[in-house]
């Protein structure tokens, strides 16, 4: 076969681009890619031998050797794992862009990378990261399972494109060989590598082993040294999470998470134990310190590593996690599952339900402690973290309350800057006040100002502030907290107390006439006009039904193109604004009833505008309010 040479795909080429000119500080991170992926493929190529015996005889015992050419230049991680085919090297080294190259690609496009660097590790660019320090790349690998020496030879400057020919090669796996560049020769020294494994790769299960010169002396002259070779494994090697948490050094746990997470930073926590009883299993999760891009995504791949009795089965076992915790990284190992355990078997499996089960409540413990003994860590992890949390209100009924409790909100009492709990909140309740009232809104809004909160204010009752775009939903399913009904202030009728219910049946009666003629004319606007609970000093709001949806909400389907049910809104007056006197005079007179039309509708703009909408006509409300401003002006000037 001749030599082939293909284009890298586009996403490949810009990112290579960035690679070599390397907007990155810490080079020395290509090495622990390489012997990440040298990993990787030996768990992989162990899986296979379990129903595959005859593969061992290709790949012999696991390792990892990095091999140093000092008069070539080169510098190579050699494993002898799953190795790749023709058509797999191709793809995977060049022309299938991984899903974490396009998420890298766009977030460099944000600027987000500019300023923080380190977050390259997040998105499994990996192999790529060997041309920050290498000018020249070759790939050598024989899939396990091939029964001959017949192997594939990868190779490229990063040009824009690679070259693949056939080769040959004794053992399965794969060698990747970099042609260091003149300014990074420092990487063949021992003790620069030894630092770097140590640093980096301490924890990788494999030994990852290196042929060190040693003087010795000579044995037929026992006055001279020589120099031997020897191979000497490098990093300590065991699986860190069968050991005793007390003896694992924090720098330990953290190298590990973010060999397992390709994230860049520390982890905020970290949860190590050892589950006895109905399963037996050990569990080393973590929670990262800042959301990884794309958990928001519906392709996000959730849930920790599973490993049975020491060998990898699965990466992102979702059966493992319920989706609301599904920041949380980590290994699960299972002495119970058998080892050809499949995703299938996986599903309706009574340990894999205990192990859910136990980590669930092991991880919502964990929170809460961090809540009640660091808080500023808690507040931090649930910026990042606290809207996936929430999701669990909705999904998980059985622990709803548990994770209510977990969650933090500003209020209208609240400093700014701070934050309160629904436990708080509960506990600073005025006797007389009989719910739990919250308001949602935008960020970005400045929702202090809402009109809505006009009556709570008046009260001094409190009211949470809700941010997220689910926070409706999430509130309609948490329904009560201690008993306690939750309410939103935008939505349904308001009574904060039972002499406001009696002035309200009172106003009612007094602006019958009124209420029926703005209801009249507004009807195919609004499904009803009523005497408002809620409102101090504006005139009017728009409110929905108790059970209608939040405009929050309803802003948001739309935007994600959704069919919303137009359900119709109904609007409240506020009895106590005197513009309603006035107007219930001019209803008594009789006659004026051009002025009251131009009134009503300046009315419900306005309460368009409060709510956060658009006016239905832009051109006439501006006209209307014009006039009226020149009425007014000219009435100030004759007096
Ligand atoms: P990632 O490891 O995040 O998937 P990389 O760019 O490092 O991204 O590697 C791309 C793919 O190439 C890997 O997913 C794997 O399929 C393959 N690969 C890389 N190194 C090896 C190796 N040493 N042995 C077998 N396959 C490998």
């Amino acid at each position: 076969m001749a030599a082939e040479k293909m284009e890298f795909k586009t996403e490949v080429k810009e990112l290579l681009d960035l690679m070599i000119h390397s907007l990155y500080s810490h080079k020395e991170i290509f090495l622990r890619e390489l012997i990440s992926n040298a990993s990787d493929a030996i768990d992989k190529a162990r899986f296979e031998s379990l129903t595959n015996t005859g593969i061992l005889e290709n790949t012999g015992a696991w390792k990892i050797k990095i091999i140093v050419d000092k008069a070539a230049g080169t510098l190579a991680v050699s494993d002898n794992g799953m190795g790749m085919t023709h058509d797999e090297v191709i793809a995977e080294l060049g022309t299938i862009a991984h899903s974490g190259t396009k998420d890298f690609l766009r977030a460099l496009q944000s600027k987000e990378l500019k300023d923080k660097p380190e977050l390259i590790g997040q998105f499994g660019v990996g192999f790529y990261s060997s041309f920050m320090v290498a000018d020249k790349v070759a790939v050598v690998t024989r899939k396990a399972t091939e029964k001959t020496k017949k192997a594939i030879k990868w190779e490229s400057t990063a040009d824009g494109s690679f070259t693949i020919d056939e080769t040959k090669k004794d053992l399965a796996g794969t060698d990747v060989i970099l042609h260091l560049k003149a300014d990074d020769k420092n990487y063949l020294n021992e003790w620069e590598i030894r630092s770097i494994i140590k640093k980096y790769s301490d924890y990788i299960e494999h030994p990852v082993v290196m042929d060190v010169e040693r003087e010795k002396e000579d044995p037929r002259d026992k006055n001279k040294k020589i120099k031997v070779a020897e191979e000497e494994t490098m990093n300590a090697g065991k699986a860190i999470w069968l050991r005793d948490p007390s003896e694992v050094k924090t720098e330990e746990y953290n190298e590990f998470y973010k060999h397992i997470s390709h994230d860049f930073g520390d982890p905020a926590k970290v949860i190590h134990y050892r589950a006895e009883g109905t399963s037996e299993f050990t569990a080393l999760l973590f929670v990262p310190a800042k959301a990884p891009y794309g958990i928001l995504y519906r392709d996000y791949k959730i849930g920790p590593t599973l490993y049975v009795k020491r060998v990898q089965i699965m990466d992102h076992c979702e059966q493992l996690i319920p989706e609301y915790l599904r920041f949380i990284k980590g290994v699960v190992d299972s002495s119970d599952l058998p080892l050809n355990v499949s995703r299938e078997i996986l599903q309706n499996n009574k340990h894999v339900e205990v192990i859910k089960k136990n980590i669930t409540k092991k991880v919502l413990d964990t929170l809460l402690d961090m809540k009640k003994n660091a808080y500023d860590s808690y507040v931090a992890f649930h910026k990042e973290f606290g809207r996936v949390l929430k999701e669990g209100i909705h999904f998980d009924f059985s622990r709803k309350e548990q994770i209510a409790d977990l969650l933090l909100f500003p209020s209208t009492k609240t400093e700014a800057g701070k934050l309160t709990t629904f436990e708080d909140y509960y506990k600073n309740m005025p006797i007389a006040q009989g719910e739990i009232y919250y308001i949602t809104g935008r960020p970005d809004e400045n929702v202090l100002q809402s009109p809505y909160l006009e009556a709570f204010r008046e009260k001094g009752y409190e009211v949470l502030i809700m941010t997220d775009d689910i926070d409706d939903v999430i509130m309609s399913s948490l329904q009560e907290y201690k008993g306690k009904k939750i309410k939103s202030v935008i939505k349904g009728d308001i009574s904060l107390d039972t002499t406001g219910d009696k002035e309200k049946e009172k106003s009612k009666e007094k602006f019958e006439k009124l209420l029926a003629m703005i209801k009249n004319q507004l009807k195919d606007e609004v499904k009803d006009v009523r005497v408002s609970g809620r409102l101090k000093d504006s005139a009017c709001c728009l409110v929905a039904d108790e059970g209608g949806l939040d405009p929050q909400m309803e802003k948001l389907l739309k935007s994600m193109g959704q069919e919303v049910p137009s359900d119709k809104r109904i609007l409240e007056i506020n009895a106590g604004h005197q513009i309603f006197e006035v107007m219930n005079n001019l209803v008594a007179q009789g006659g004026r009833e051009d002025v009251l039309k131009e009134y009503i509708d300046l009315l419900y703009n306005q309460a368009l505008l409060l709510e956060g909408s658009k006016v239905k006509d832009p051109a006439a409300f501006a006209k209307a309010m014009a006039k009226l401003m020149l009425e007014n002006a000219k009435q100030s000037a004759s007096h």
